[in-house]
């Protein structure tokens, strides 16, 4: 009686999950990426996914780099819901509430030294958008450089800024004049792949053609780079690439803005990956982390740059929610508290260890395994090739992932790199689960 109750209940919860895939073709709108079978969720609590089917799904996205803390972090949710009590919205500008103060207060003690000022939106491409009008505005210049392999997001200065993949573009143009791209040092697709410095000779070689050639130095407002790419494949540069920019942009007075959208929040087991490489941006573009899941964003400056933003130029309505930035005075807080960071660069040397033996066992297909702190990645290539994209693989690797209880999300030109970026306070025993599910999954394209 038992089992055909559980059987039939079952099958109820595969019938709903089913319509529920059904219905969101029919209403949502296609354009997003339709290489992932969206997984109905019905509850979430620290890494855990609870789907509709019934089953549980340890999600090593952390929902792309934003629940930091996991999902539905208590002391998250105690103080939004403390401050959606007392407010919901405040019209930044016209009114004025406590906890954009408090978080705009408190951010210059974790953010790489010296930015003090803020602007606070509501996603990454906001913050992004915002710095290169930031940009333009202070400098009157109307240049900005940007990389191949970025991702800084879907509005259209950020999405002109993007070059990780042609299809963000396709059907677009045209995009925002005045936009460069040029090679990221990105080592281990290069022409020399043992000589990091050589690729970053050739990065920053192609960069000064470009000023030489096409808009000279005097002419431009700024420089936008990930540290570390994200969308492009979770590509580490060298640090000395970061230098030179920096170098770069000094000598000319161009503005350095870093997008640490993805990196920022402890992912590399700093709070920003400037602070992991030790090179300080003009400007930083943040979100995702920031509030471990509430929408929020911010552009963050030196005073004395963004003191200079003209009055009226630049405005939002939702932006520095209330109820957001107390998610993310809560989140700062938890970080600290916790020793998140700290966890995030132990727990990440280890799985980094662990995706290294993967890469050893199975490296006919895995080309490299990399990262820094809890943002790492394996690339697949195709056997026998030199480090050839193997997509089809990587699919397939993250499809049976999925079928195991493990939610994975692709990266790379060709989505051919899977990343692991798990939350910062993810246990051992979480991350050996992981590794064994990827274990058995990776077996299934050996057959
Ligand atoms: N910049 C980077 C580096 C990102 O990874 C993303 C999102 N993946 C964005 C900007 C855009 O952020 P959002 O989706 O919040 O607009």
């Amino acid at each position: 009686m038992k089992a055909t109750a559980q059987t039939r209940d079952a099958q109820s919860k595969r019938s709903s999950y089913e319509e529920l895939v059904k219905r969101q073709s029919k209403i949502l709108a296609p354009s997003f990426a339709q290489d992932w079978p969206a997984l109905p969720v019905v509850r979430a609590e620290g890494i855990y996914l609870y789907g509709l089917d019934g089953r549980e799904y340890m999600d090593f996205m952390s929902g792309f780099g934003v629940v930091n803390l996991g999902h539905n972090h208590p002391r998250v949710l105690a103080a939004a819901r403390e401050q959606m009590e007392k407010q919901v919205h405040g019209a930044v500008g016209v009114t004025l509430h406590e906890s954009v103060l408090r978080l705009a207060e408190m951010l210059p003690e974790i953010l790489p030294r010296r930015l003090d000022m803020f602007f606070f939106g509501n996603s990454g491409s906001e913050a992004v958008e915002g710095s290169i009008k930031l940009a333009r505005n202070v400098t009157k210049r109307p240049g900005i450089i940007a990389f191949l392999g970025g991702f800084h997001g879907r509005t259209y200065g950020a999405a002109t800024l993007t070059a990780s993949k042609a299809i963000y573009r396709t059907g677009l143009d045209p995009f925002l004049p005045g936009v460069y791209h040029v090679p990221y040092a990105d080592v281990y697709h290069s022409t020399h792949p043992d000589d990091p410095t050589k690729c970053v000779d050739e990065s920053l070689k192609a960069l000064e053609t470009v000023l030489d050639r096409l808009i000279s130095p005097s002419q431009v407002a700024a420089i936008i780079v990930e540290p570390i790419q994200g969308e492009g494949g979770f590509i580490v540069p060298p640090r000395e690439f970061l230098v030179r920019l920096r170098e770069l942009c000094d000598r000319h007075q161009i503005l350095l803005i870093f997008d640490e959208v993805q990196t920022g929040f402890g992912r590399t087991g700093e709070w920003f990956a400037a602070q992991a490489f030790d090179v300080e941006p003009d400007v930083l573009a943040i979100a995702k982390g920031i509030a471990n899941g509430f929408p929020l964003g911010a552009i963050c400056a030196r005073a004395e740059l963004m003191s200079q933003w003209d009055s009226t130029v630049h405005g939002t309505t939702f932006g520095g929610s209330p109820i957001s930035c107390a998610a993310a005075i809560a989140t700062i807080e938890t970080i600290r508290d916790e020793e998140l960071l700290e966890k995030a660069k132990r727990s990440g040397e280890y799985l980094l260890s662990r995706l290294k033996e993967l890469k050893r066992k199975h490296h006919q297909v895995i080309g490299d395994a990399r990262g820094i702190g809890l943002m790492t990645a394996i690339e697949f290539i195709m056997p026998g090739s030199d480090r050839e994209p193997n997509g089809p693989a990587a699919k397939k690797v993250l499809n049976e992932a999925l079928s195991r209880g493990l939610l994975l999300y692709p990266c790379g030109l060709r989505s051919h790199a899977i990343r692991l970026a798990p939350p910062l306070n993810v246990t051992r025993e979480q991350i050996n689960r992981a590794m064994e599910i990827l274990e058995q999954s990776l077996q299934t394209i050996a057959q």
